[in-house]
């Protein structure tokens, strides 16, 4: 397990940037040293230990990217612009080497994917020619030499570091794995997470609901947001607002997972007890963070385990784990981070903000008559509001500066799958 010293999360001022946070967060914290192979089709989603160079040219052989007839260039430039009339001699198919080498003047049937013939440089495509009536074919001029054929090593030479350690392997990454041959990758073990829920008012799914109390929803997302960043999660249900239990809980948990995650009880009520807890197990910081939906988190370090408190309204757990959460499973995987880029659409919305603060505006997108991508916000705002994040598709992210946003202004865009 990783090892933190208590000050791990300290910071000095008031309140902190989202920048600041992820900044921080990325430089203390230390990776899970624990590597492990796993099979090829195990591998997505994994965080690979090593760079890994291409053990050989991808392609490994020059070959034709097209069906048609391969021809040595140098006969074409011979021609001088005319067209051009070769005996076909051979035949090449996918999978296997040419019999023979092309003779000049001639031309071999080849398809996709063939190695090319020796002596061979260029390639016809097969609806750009004809066959004449001795069976010679017939090829139109202007065809640059060289053309319609696939280098050995013309996507990755041997030896290129074509994935870098820290990279989140993605299903394409896993296609260059394999297409180099490789059966097994090294990759570092999963980030134990464990999760629990703090309030008197909550019950689990499937238990019996008292006239006051609500079904914990926070715990299924985070742990659903956990999953798909690749961590294992235990389930540690609900406890109640008991400054002892928790203060037990957290212990135990801590000794066996790389990071706890709670929501709810981290604001500065009396009723807040995470708050009370950690600071009794353990040493505790609240950031207070300049950002819209968001509530002060609680950071802290239990026995060299980190642990976030996350604010219990579903909108600002949901928004802050985007911001502390993810950055943090990112550094404890090994895993590069992975900046969120917001991507350009038109506001049909009037919305006007404080300075010095990050928001996030739940939106919908639909295409404009014009074709352009447009933002309608949620017409509620509450934290509380599940539906909110139900009925959209993502978050328009308003920098600091920002004080207003008005209907045809362009505002960067974040799909919520590109969140998690
Ligand atoms: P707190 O952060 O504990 O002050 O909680 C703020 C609000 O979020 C309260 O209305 C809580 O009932 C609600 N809340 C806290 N935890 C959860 C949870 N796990 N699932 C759903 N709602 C929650
Ligand atoms: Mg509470």
């Amino acid at each position: 397990m990783a090892q933190l010293s208590d000050d791990c999360f300290a910071f000095g001022g008031p309140m902190m940037s989202v920048d600041e946070a992820v900044g921080l967060i990325a430089a203390r914290l230390r990776a899970v040293q624990d590597i492990e192979a796993v099979r090829l089709r195990d591998a997505d989603g994994r965080v690979v230990a090593r760079d890994i160079a291409a053990p050989a040219p991808l392609p490994p052989f020059t070959n034709s990217a097209v069906d048609g007839y391969a021809v040595r260039g140098s006969d074409l430039s011979d021609l001088a612009g005319a067209v051009a009339v070769f005996p076909v001699t051979g035949r090449v198919q996918a999978g296997f080497s040419a019999q023979q080498p092309l003779q000049a003047g001639h031309a071999m049937r080849i398809f996709t994917g063939a190695p090319m013939p020796a002596g061979a440089d260029t390639v016809f495509m097969q609806e750009d020619v004809r066959l004449d009536e001795d069976g010679r074919v017939v090829f139109p001029p202007g065809l640059r030499p060289g053309a319609n054929v696939r280098p050995a090593g013309e996507d990755i030479p041997a030896g290129h570091a074509a994935v870098k350690a820290g990279q989140r392997l993605r299903p394409q990454d896993v296609a260059l794995m394999a297409a180099f041959g490789l059966t097994e990758i090294d990759v570092r073990r999963r980030v134990r997470v464990a999760v629990f829920s703090t309030g008197n008012e909550l019950v689990s799914p499937g238990d019996q609901r008292g006239e006051a109390q609500v079904f914990d929803s926070n715990r299924y997302m985070l742990m659903a947001m956990l999953v798909r960043l690749g961590c294992d999660v235990s389930d540690l249900g609900i406890i109640g607002d008991n400054r002892a239990a928790l203060a037990d809980s957290l212990n135990q948990a801590a000794g066996s997972h790389d990071l706890i995650l709670t929501s709810g009880g981290v604001s500065t009520g009396e009723e807040d007890h995470v708050k009370a807890a950690v600071e009794s197990a353990g040493k505790l910081v609240l950031w207070r963070m300049a950002i819209k939906p968001g509530r002060p988190v609680a950071m802290g370090i239990i026995g060299g385990t980190p642990l976030i408190g996350l604010p219990g309204n579903p909108v600002a757990s949901f928004v802050t784990f985007v911001h502390v959460v993810r950055p943090t499973v990112l550094a404890l995987a090994g895993a590069a981070q992975e900046p969120l880029v917001p991507l350009p659409v038109r506001a049909a919305f009037t919305y006007k903000k404080k300075i010095a603060r990050r928001e996030y505006v739940r939106v919908t997108l639909r295409k404009a008559q014009d074709g352009v991508l447009e933002a309608t916000k949620f017409p509620r705002e509450g934290a509380g509001l599940l539906s909110s994040l139900v009925d959209t598709d993502g978050l328009v992210e308003l920098s600091e500066d920002t004080t207003r946003v008005d209907p045809g202004q362009s505002v960067g865009f974040l799909s919520y799958a590109s969140l998690v």
